[in-house]
C-alpha cells in the first residue's frame, strides 16, 4: 500500500478565507497546512467535505473562563468545559483573561490561570490581564517580566467598585503598556453615571432586571470612550475598546480612526442579536440576559453592524461570562435579588459562531469572507497571532472547520456545552453548523463527540506586534521638543 502522502486530507470542500472562496484540497502534516490544491495526493485520514464549507478555525478574543469574580463569584466554566464549548462552536483559540483583584500578585494570578487552562483547556489558548491595582511593582517588574514571558495584552475596567482603576491609574496602565510593547483592551464606561443610576432605581423601587439597561445609560458609553481615547492619545498608546454597544460609541470611534488614532473595537453577539426588551421578563428571569454594557435598541444594532461593515469595528467576541442561574451564579443573593446583586454575564462561547454564521453567509449579511474576518482572522492579526492563526495558507496551524451550511438548529437550553444550562439564544433557530473541527490538524470535534484530551490545548505566547505599535505621534504636552523639555515616558 502506498505511503499517504498526508497526516490528513480534507478532500473537495469549498473553502473559505477573509478573501477568497473556492474548491479546493487541503493537505496536513505535522499539524499544519502543508497543501491546498485540487486532487492531492492520499492522507493517512481522508475527510469528505464535498457540499461542505472548510472555514478557519474562530479566534475568540474575549472570553471569562474558571474566573472568580470581584464579588466572590466563581463563572459557572472550568477551561475544560468552556473550551469544550468553544470547541462544539468552532472555535480553536481563544484569549481568556488572568484577572488580578485588588491586592494580588499578578506574577501569581498569571501563573495560576495558566495552571488552569494547563490543565483543562482543549483549544488553544491566550491571555490578557486584568490589572485592577497597577502599583509601581505591577506595573514596573511583574507587567515587564510577563510581557517577556508572552502575555502582551492589559485588560482594564473603567467601571465596577472592586475593579476600576481610576483616570490615574488608566494612565499609569496605557504608559506602562507604551514602555513594554504591550496592547490595551478596555471596558469602557462611565462609573460614576452606572453608580448613581443604581442607586436612583434602587432607592425608588426599580429593582428588577430589566432596570439593569437602564442603570448602563447609553451616554456613560461615548464618555467612557472619549475620555479613555483622548488618554490614549495623550500617551501614544493603541487601544482595543471592547463589547461596543451603542450607535454614539461607534461614532466616537469612526471620529478617532478618522483622525489616525490607532483605536480598534469589538462588538458581541449579544449587542447584535439581542435588545433591552430581552431582559423584560417575569420576576427575575431576566438575569439570564443580564450583561454588561447591556443590549440595547435595534438602531443601535444596525448602527454596529454598519460599524463592521466600514471597519471601525474589525472584531466580534463572546465576551462568554458563564453564570448558571441558581444559587451559584445569578441568584447568589437569594431568589428575589435587585439588578445590583445579579452577577453580569452571559454564555455565549459556543452560540458566537453560528449566530454570526447565520446572519452573515446563510442570510448574507455582509457575507462569509466579512463573516472569517471578523471571527478569526482580524482577532488573529490584532492580537499578534497570525499568521500561524486566522486563516488557511500553507504553513498556518491546520485549525479548520468544516461546516455544514445547510444544518438548521433550532438552539434550546441545555444543549450547549457550557456549564450554565441555558442560552439566551434559546428559541431561535439558525442555519449552517460547525460538524468537524480540527485542532492543529487533529479532529477534536466530529459527529457531535469531543475527541480531544483536557490539557490537549496550547498556550500562545505573544507579543504586542503591529496593533500595539504606538504611532509615534507624541502628544505636544508629552514631546520634550514642545513641553519646555520635560521627559515623561
Ligand atoms: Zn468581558
Amino acid at each position: 500500500m502506498p505511503q499517504a502522502a498526508f497526516d490528513c486530507v480534507i478532500r473537495a470542500g469549498r473553502v473559505g478565507t477573509a478573501v477568497d472562496e473556492f474548491d479546493a484540497d487541503i493537505g496536513i502534516q505535522d499539524g499544519t497546512i502543508a497543501a491546498i490544491g485540487r486532487d492531492l495526493a492520499a492522507g493517512a485520514i481522508e475527510i469528505d467535505a464535498r457540499g461542505k464549507l472548510v472555514l478557519p478555525g474562530g479566534i475568540d478574543a474575549h472570553a471569562h473562563i474558571e474566573q472568580l469574580s470581584a464579588a466572590g463569584i466563581v463563572n459557572a466554566d472550568t477551561f475544560e468545559s468552556a473550551t469544550t464549548a468553544a470547541a462544539f462552536g468552532g472555535t480553536t483559540t481563544v484569549i481568556c483573561f488572568a484577572a488580578q483583584h485588588r491586592g494580588m500578585n499578578l506574577m501569581t494570578v498569571v501563573a495560576d490561570y495558566m495552571a488552569l487552562a494547563r490543565k483543562g483547556a482543549v483549544i488553544d489558548y491566550t491571555f490578557h490581564m486584568i490589572l485592577t491595582d497597577p502599583t509601581k511593582v505591577t506595573l514596573e517588574e511583574h507587567v515587564p517580566a510577563l510581557v517577556a514571558q508572552g502575555h502582551s495584552t492589559l485588560k482594564v475596567f473603567m467601571t465596577y467598585d472592586l475593579l476600576n482603576v481610576g483616570d490615574e491609574g488608566l494612565l499609569d496602565i496605557l504608559l506602562a503598556a507604551r514602555r513594554n510593547k504591550a496592547f490595551v483592551c478596555v471596558h469602557a464606561e462611565n462609573h460614576g453615571m452606572i453608580s448613581w443610576m443604581g442607586k436612583k432605581l434602587v432607592e425608588k423601587g426599580y429593582t428588577a432586571p430589566k432596570y439593569h439597561t437602564v442603570s448602563h445609560p447609553r451616554g456613560c458609553e461615548a464618555e467612557a470612550f472619549t475620555r479613555l481615547i483622548a488618554f490614549a492619545e495623550l500617551i501614544d498608546q493603541p487601544i482595543m475598546i471592547f463589547h461596543v454597544s451603542t450607535a454614539e460609541g461607534v461614532d466616537v470611534i469612526r471620529r478617532a480612526r478618522g483622525r489616525g488614532l490607532k483605536v480598534f473595537a469589538e462588538t458581541c453577539p449579544q449587542y447584535l442579536f439581542m435588545t433591552a426588551k430581552d431582559l423584560d421578563k417575569p420576576g427575575v428571569e431576566g438575569a439570564k440576559w443580564m450583561c454588561s454594557p447591556p443590549p440595547r435598541t435595534e438602531a443601535d444594532q444596525e448602527a454596529i453592524w454598519q460599524g463592521l461593515a466600514l471597519g471601525d469595528l474589525q472584531v466580534v467576541s463572546s465576551d462568554h461570562a458563564p453564570y448558571a442561574f441558581d444559587a451559584t451564579g445569578k441568584l447568589s443573593a437569594g431568589a428575589n435579588p435587585s439588578f445590583k446583586q445579579i452577577a453580569n454575564g452571559l454564555p455565549g462561547i459556543e452560540a458566537r459562531l453560528p449566530l454570526l454564521f447565520d446572519a452573515m453567509v446563510s442570510k448574507g449579511r455582509l457575507g462569509l469572507p466579512k463573516f472569517v474576518e471578523l471571527t478569526a482572522t482580524a482577532p488573529a492579526k490584532i492580537y499578534n497571532l497570525h499568521p500561524r492563526k486566522g486563516s488557511i495558507a500553507v504553513g498556518a496551524d491546520a485549525d479548520l472547520v468544516i461546516w455544514d451550511p445547510k444544518r438548521q438548529v433550532a438552539l434550546a437550553d441545555g444543549m450547549l456545552h457550557d456549564r450554565t444550562g441555558y442560552t439566551p439564544y434559546a428559541g431561535r433557530t439558525v442555519r449552517g453548523w460547525p460538524e468537524t473541527v480540527l485542532r492543529r490538524g487533529e479532529v477534536v470535534v466530529r459527529a457531535d463527540k469531543l475527541a480531544a484530551r483536557p490539557g490537549s490545548g496550547a498556550f500562545l505566547p505573544r507579543t504586542g506586534g503591529a496593533a500595539a505599535a504606538p504611532l509615534g505621534r507624541l502628544a505636544a504636552d508629552m514631546d520634550p521638543a514642545r513641553n519646555f523639555g520635560a521627559r515623561l515616558y
